[in-house]
């Protein structure tokens, strides 16, 4: 892009180097076997990935969303699955912290976070609250110097392998009386419950994280009591654009595989790169990826220069390439899949799990339907739009 700097070009090589070095070897044995490459964690953090967006003073790279989304695109080049649980550790979780925690809270956690000592998640939907997320129903109840935590979040990037969550919980009667607390891993009443098996993202271990009369000391909650409504939904504009990042760089890798294919294959005595059903679908793989790559980074200088700050303009930016881009990805890695014929259906070539990685951004960190309605609010406006 015209405005990446030489910091955004510098990160994005040292990324590159990072995913062929360390994440290409083992993805596949990784996603064959549904388990987590937790050693890439410390690594990471050595690299000074895991705090990216975290402030220099707090022990962080103090980088932008726009180095963000470069670092998802080029690790989700190599190994979506281990993107998404570094999104939900550095962007749900540890940028969480980071923006609305206090010094002593920032303290706390941050250091081993960073490090990658410590993998962190984010807990929000809930088995009847997934798009309605304000219908979460886990309740948290003062007492005393503690708070009392009932319910269960389900869907939990790093549920299953995390030492710290920041959850939101119910404090209050009304719909917006959330509050946000710091759960850690081994407080009494907390448990991991299942961990599901999915179709893709498989090396990115998604679980449930169940309270029951589980204590959290009163210094764990994150914010004032009943106000975490506006931050809950600010951390989803930079979710939606970063995770825009991973669709990209799931695409671009499909686009790469496919265009080599296509000139190596031969069939009826060329290479099948001269058929123009083989151009039409690449040609169209290309310029999708392009306009897509183009409206993510704009969405992410927009959100940088308003300081981060959530405004109904950037929040559809963000829905918008987040919308565009995961399509676009589930629909390249389709089409990757067909270019490569029976090669492309099997696990010789990773197009196919590149493509049961990229329907998940399809659904995670909010739905196509409910992006579309975030754009048509701010087109329309509330009146006609929920009208
Ligand atoms: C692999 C994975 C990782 C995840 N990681 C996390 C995480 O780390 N933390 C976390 O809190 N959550 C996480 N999630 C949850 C994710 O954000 C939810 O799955 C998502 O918000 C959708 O909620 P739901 O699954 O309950 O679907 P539902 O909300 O039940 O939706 C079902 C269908 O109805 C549609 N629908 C719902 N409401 C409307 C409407 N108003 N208009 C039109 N259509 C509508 C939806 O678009 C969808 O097609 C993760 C999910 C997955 C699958």
């Amino acid at each position: 892009m015209w405005f990446f700097s030489d910091e955004h070009r510098m990160l994005q090589e040292t990324v590159r180097q990072f995913a062929q070095s360390v994440l290409a070897p083992r993805i596949e044995q990784l996603d064959d076997e549904e388990s987590f490459h937790r050693e890439a964690f410390p690594k990471m953090g050595a690299l000074g990935l895991l705090g990216i967006t975290v402030a220099e003073e707090d022990g962080g790279a103090g980088l932008d969303a726009v180095s963000a989304t470069l670092a998802m695109e080029e690790m989700a080049a190599v190994d979506a699955s281990t993107t998404l649980s570094y999104l939900a550790h550095s962007i749900l979780c540890v940028n969480q912290i980071a923006r609305n925690g206090i010094a002593e809270q920032k303290a706390r956690w941050l250091p081993k976070l960073i490090s990658g000592e410590h993998v962190g998640g984010m807990g929000m939907s809930e088995p009847e609250a997934g798009s309605d997320a304000l219908g979460m129903k886990t309740r948290a109840t003062r007492q005393g110097e503690s708070y009392e935590l009932n319910g269960t979040k389900t869907w939990i990037t790093n549920g299953p392998v995390g030492e710290v969550f920041y959850c939101y919980a119910r404090t209050g009667s009304a719909k917006r009386e959330i509050s946000t607390f710091v759960v850690e891993k081994g407080m009494p009443g907390f448990s991991t419950g299942k961990k599901f098996k999915k179709m893709g993202m498989r090396a990115s271990p998604t679980g449930e994280l169940v309270f029951d009369h589980c204590q959290v000391p009163v210094a764990n909650r994150v914010g004032d009591e009943n106000s975490s409504v506006q931050a809950m939904m600010r951390n989803l504009d930079i979710e939606r654009i970063t995770i825009a990042g991973i669709s990209l760089g799931i695409a671009r890798n499909c686009i790469e595989v496919s265009t080599r294919y296509a000139q190596e294959r031969k069939q009826f005595g060329k290479p099948i790169g001269a058929f123009q059903q083989i151009q039409e679908r690449l040609s169209e793989a290309s310029a999708w990826y392009e306009a897509c790559r183009a409206l993510t980074y704009n969405s992410a200088k927009a959100f940088d220069l308003t300081g981060g700050l959530s405004s109904r303009e950037v929040s559809a930016w963000a829905a918008r390439a987040k919308l565009q881009s995961a399509q676009m990805a589930t629909q390249v890695g389709l089409d990757a899949i067909q270019i490569l014929g029976g090669y492309g259906y099997t696990r010789e070539f990773p197009v196919e799990r590149q493509m049961r990685d990229a329907k998940l951004i399809e659904i995670g960190a909010g739905t196509n339907e409910i992006l579309r309605t975030i754009i048509a609010r701010q087109m329309l406006g509330n009146d006609v739009a929920q009208a």
